[in-house]
């Protein structure tokens, strides 16, 4: 199970484990803010509600959490398919204004694309090839790949992640 951290201030922070979260809150450095519903830790004497989200009682200070760019994180964005055709085999990085005429490596400037499609497309750019993309391709916040970085999105964690989404 994952626990969703909040900062002080409700904004989220990270995704840590149930055994994390426990001794965060029993050192009192946190505090439960959600709890999954039907689940409960019990000791000898006392039970105690299994947390989803936790909020941390000391604001923590973070330095911009700008997401790296790399060829897995842009796999990540584009959700391992090329942009092009949706195809999600042999992927590569495609660069949308070639490189030979001035692209910049840069989270707009590339995209996901199969080795079929970006051959196609050679040192063109889309359009001059009639290739559509799918999505136009954005630089991802730290939210959007906690979001997608979590195996199973828990439905408490949506109103938090949302918040700062549209912060
Ligand atoms: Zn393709």
């Amino acid at each position: 199970m994952s626990v969703l951290v909040l900062n002080a201030d409700h904004t989220p922070l990270s995704v840590c484990t149930t055994e994390r979260a426990f001794l965060l809150m029993y050192l009192k450095k946190a505090e439960i803010i959600s709890a999954t519903a039907n689940k409960a830790l019990r000791s000898v004497s006392q039970s105690y509600p299994f947390p989803s989200v936790i909020k941390i009682k000391q604001y923590i200070h973070v330095p911009y959490k700008g997401v790296v760019l790399t060829r897995q994180n842009i796999f990540k964005r584009d959700n391992h398919a090329c942009q092009y055709c949706g195809s999600n085999k042999e992927l590569t990085l495609d660069h949308l204004i070639p490189k030979s005429k001035g692209g910049k490596s840069s989270w707009t400037n590339l995209v996901t694309a199969c080795k079929s499609c970006n051959s196609h497309k050679g040192d063109y750019s889309p359009e001059e090839v009639g290739l559509k993309l799918k999505n136009k391709p954005i630089r991802p916040s730290y939210v959007m790949f906690l979001r997608a970085s979590s195996k199973y999105l828990n439905d408490d964690w949506i109103p938090f992640l949302e918040h700062k989404a549209s912060a």
